[in-house]
């Protein structure tokens, strides 16, 4: 079995054997260095002259997560299927960061936390005035910086970018609505704007969308991919044996079609979950997973993991990409409906052609173009508008409907920067919404409107503009904006 524990061919470095984690971000870095530099060429070419005008901007990037303090709870289960999807993203950001020539310094410890100023400034107490325009950190580093900081966090709070996976909707993120509303958490109340924190799927527009990259294709690869691919191939989703338990009938008629394959750790023996039928290969390193891929017409989930790059690597590398909708109601009465059809998607998809595909905002070039987007114009949420005024189209969601869902079948997406601008009684008018009455409350579905009651309200702390909210008693008021294919966090016109 190839675990990275047997492997002996890469990587050239010395390993790590405490720091997992960072020999796994290290080996990501290393081996995508081509692809990000020539990205880096193609957006020097279309943004020459921004280019040259860009600020360069002193960056702090402190991943609490891998902090000893912390526990670094990731680094023994590296080798064991962790979280990989963190160091993914973390590895693609600090990539990305350097490639866009910032003036970076990088914290893994509290120790270079508290010491970790760049060369020449000088000593850096964590109270004082910090000498960085930007901190890129996560959850578990911005309590390590409260702890460490007190109340002078405070000051500095604007420069802050928080790396948040599952991302932080705006009734959670307000400290005092959510403990009144119940929306309080472990997690959230930290009364940021939402735009603070970067996620790793587009989830809500109320967050920024930072994302990670796979891995492209040239045409060569591409071609033998097509010629080479095996269409009685499955490779499961799920690098942890927890995660395939229970799925042995699900297994054994996909195994009428198709051989599986699977890369679940274990130290000596096949784990008891995964089936004698399974070619498991224990955890493989990214670039071998990659080659399975390739080769494989079908990656299959079990509904969890729910998110992760894994499902889209396979989609880049051709494969198809199914995984099932567990509801609470999910029950005999749905196996019924299926009883005696042939699963039919499964014989389809060995006969189906398609081809590796990976939209743009998840290529480097397209990480390249959106971090650089919001480092230029995201520095302070303060006007001059960005996205730029002209982008706003303004409409109102059905009842019960968010704003997320409501720009979205209009072929747009919300964007809470443009709040402020639609939250006032003319929008109302605007829209030929008769008000008998108008009042100013601190409510996450503010801007909105009940037809039952011709009650208006307008939103009284911008803290919780909410693209996510929704209620079945109101139509919301919503800001929306176009957005470019394939890049959903830049307008036409925002470069
Ligand atoms: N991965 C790997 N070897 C494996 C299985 C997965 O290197 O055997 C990598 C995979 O390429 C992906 C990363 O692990 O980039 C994260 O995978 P996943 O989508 O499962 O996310 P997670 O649940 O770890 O956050």
């Amino acid at each position: 079995p190839l675990t990275w524990r047997n492997q002996t061919t890469t990587p050239t470095h010395k390993p790590f054997p405490k720091r997992q984690s960072l020999s796994f971000m290290k080996r990501r870095m290393r081996r995508l260095a081509a692809q990000w530099a020539s990205a880096a060429r193609r957006l020097d070419d279309s943004l020459r002259i921004q280019w040259r005008e860009q600020k360069r901007v002193s960056i702090l990037v402190h991943v609490g997560f891998l902090t000893e303090e912390s526990g670094d709870v990731f680094s023994p289960k590296v080798l064991k299927g962790g979280p990989l999807g963190e160091m993914v993203q973390w590895a693609d950001i600090l990539t990305a960061l350097h490639v866009l020539g910032h003036n970076l310094k990088i914290s893994v410890s509290l120790k270079e936390l508290l010491l970790g100023v760049p060369p020449g400034r000088g000593s850096c107490p964590l109270t004082g005035p910090l000498p960085f325009d930007l901190i890129y950190t996560d959850y578990h580093g911005l309590q390590q910086m409260r702890q460490h900081m007190g109340l002078s966090l405070r000051k500095h709070k604007c420069h802050i970018r928080v790396i948040d996976t599952f991302g932080t909707e705006p009734a959670y993120n307000h400290e005092d609505y959510a403990t009144l509303h119940g929306y309080r958490t472990n997690w959230g109340y930290w009364n940021l704007n939402c735009r603070q924190y970067m996620t790793m799927f587009p989830h809500t527009p109320d967050n920024s969308f930072m994302g990670f990259v796979a891995e492209e294709l040239n045409d060569t690869e591409r071609l033998s991919i097509q010629r080479n691919k095996v269409d009685s191939m499955a490779v499961v989703y799920g690098k942890e044996a927890s995660m395939w338990k229970g799925k042995e009938k699900f297994l054994a008629i996909l195994h009428r079609y198709m051989e599986i394959h699977g890369t679940v750790y274990y130290e000596t023996q096949r784990p008891p979950e995964v089936p004698a039928f399974v070619k498991n290969h224990g955890l493989l390193p990214q670039q071998e997973l990659q080659q399975l891929l390739r080769k494989a017409k079908l990656f299959i989930g079990f509904g969890f993991p729910y998110e992760g790059p894994a499902p889209l690597e396979a989609i880049a590398n051709g494969c198809i990409f199914l995984q099932p909708k567990f509801k609470p109601s999910h029950s005999s009465l749905n196996h019924e409906f299926f009883r005696g059809k042939p699963t039919s998607r499964q014989c389809m998809i060995s006969f189906l052609q398609v081809e590796p595909y990976l939209p743009y905002e998840y290529t480097c070039e397209g990480m390249l173009e959106r971090v650089h987007a919001y480092i230029q114009n995201q520095v302070s949420f303060t006007p001059p508008s960005w996205p730029p005024l002209s982008a706003l189209r303004l409409l109102a969601s059905m009842e019960g409907q968010s704003c997320i869902d409501a720009c979205q079948s209009a072929g747009l997406i919300c964007e809470p920067a443009f709040y402020r601008f639609i939250n006032i009684k003319e929008a109302f008018s605007g829209l030929e919404v008769q008000c008998e009455g108008l009042e100013a409350e601190m409510n996450h579905i503010f801007p909105a409107f009940s037809v039952e009651s011709s009650e208006c309200g307008l939103q009284k702390d911008p803290l919780l503009f909410s693209c996510a909210g929704a209620n079945t008693k109101y139509h919301r008021l919503c800001p929306c904006r176009d957005y470019r294919k394939g890049q959903v966090a830049l307008c036409r016109d925002c470069l």
